[in-house]
C-alpha cells in the first residue's frame, strides 16, 4: 500500500521542477509577428522603452539634425505611414498590445553614412547620406520599413538578452545598468546599430534580418508603396558597396543575390496588401 505514496512523490517534484521550467522558458521567450518564431527576451519592456527614449533623446543632442525641412518631411511622411501600416497588422493580429506605449518619432540626422535604425519604442533615425540611395518615397519606405520590422519584431531585444547571457552571466539589464552602467550603454548602442563603424555593431542574425526584409516588405505594401520597389532599391544599396561601408545594411546583411532572390519570392504575398489601404 505505501509503494505507490514513495514513487509519487519524485513523480510530483519532476512534474514541479518541469513546470517551472517550462513558464520560465515562456516568461523568457516571446513570439516574432509573422513569422511566430520563438526569440529569447529576457528584458522587461517598461525597461527597454525607458532606456531607448533615453538613449534617443542622448543621441538627438550630440547628433547634428538636419534643418532641410522638405527632407525631414519626406522622412516624416513615410515613417508615419509605416507606423500607420504596423499600427493596422498589430491591430488585426490582436497584437496591438505589444504598441501600447510606443512614442513614434522620425528624425533625419545630417550625417554621410548611408545609414538609418530603429529603437524600440518607435524611434527611428535616417541619415542624409541615405537619401541619394533611397532616390524616392518608395525607396525610403524600403528602408524605413526594414528597420522599424527590426524594432517591433524586438530583435535588439533578443541580442540585448543573448548579449547579457553572453557577455554579463545573464545578468539583468537594470542591475548591469546600476554596477556597469558604461559597458551596459555601449552594448545597448551596438546592439541596436546607433554605432557608427562597422566592427562597432553587433549584428542582427541572418534569421534578423530575413524576417526584417519580410516584415518590411509587408509594411510598406500596407503603407501603400509598391513591393516590387524593394528589389530596385536593394539593387541600388548593392552597388553602394564599392564606396564607404556603412553599417546595418552593408556589414551583416544576407548577399545581395540572396537578399534580392528571397524578396522576389516574397513580393506575391506582400503584392495582397499593397492597394488595400
Ligand atoms: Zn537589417
Amino acid at each position: 500500500m505505501n509503494t505507490p505514496t514513495t514513487t509519487r512523490v519524485p513523480v510530483i517534484k519532476i512534474g514541479l521542477v518541469l513546470l517551472l521550467l517550462s513558464s520560465l522558458v515562456s516568461i523568457a521567450c516571446s513570439r516574432v509577428p509573422m513569422t511566430g518564431r520563438r526569440q529569447l527576451d529576457l528584458i522587461p519592456t517598461e525597461t527597454v522603452l525607458s532606456m531607448s527614449f533615453q538613449q534617443y533623446d542622448e543621441f538627438l543632442k550630440s547628433n547634428e539634425v538636419s534643418t532641410d525641412q522638405e527632407k525631414a518631411a519626406m522622412v516624416r511622411k513615410v515613417g508615419g505611414r509605416i507606423q500607420k501600416a504596423v499600427e493596422r497588422y498589430f491591430n488585426d493580429q490582436g497584437m496591438s498590445h505589444q504598441l501600447r506605449d510606443y512614442q513614434w518619432e522620425f528624425n533625419l540626422i545630417e550625417s554621410e553614412d548611408v545609414n538609418a535604425w530603429a529603437m524600440p519604442g518607435g524611434k527611428v533615425v535616417v541619415y542624409t547620406g541615405l537619401l541619394p540611395v533611397a532616390k524616392t518615397e518608395s525607396g525610403l519606405a524600403v528602408v524605413m520599413g526594414h528597420e522599424i520590422a527590426h524594432a517591433v519584431a524586438k530583435h535588439g531585444d533578443e541580442r540585448m538578452s543573448q548579449a547579457l547571457l553572453a557577455q554579463m552571466g545573464g545578468m539583468a539589464l537594470s542591475e548591469a545598468l546600476k554596477t556597469q552602467p558604461e559597458k551596459t550603454k555601449e552594448l545597448w548602442l551596438t546592439v541596436y546599430g546607433v554605432g557608427a563603424q562597422v566592427g562597432v555593431l553587433l549584428p542582427y542574425s541572418r534569421t534578423q534580418e530575413s524576417e526584417a526584409d519580410h516584415l518590411g516588405l509587408i509594411f510598406m505594401a500596407i503603407a501603400g508603396y509598391d513591393p516590387n520597389e524593394a528589389v530596385d532599391f536593394w539593387e541600388r544599396m548593392a552597388a553602394e558597396k564599392g564606396g564607404a561601408a556603412p553599417p546595418e545594411f552593408l556589414s551583416t546583411h544576407p548577399s545581395d543575390k540572396t537578399r534580392i532572390n528571397n524578396l522576389k519570392k516574397l513580393i506575391p504575398e506582400a503584392v495582397k496588401y499593397y492597394g488595400k489601404q
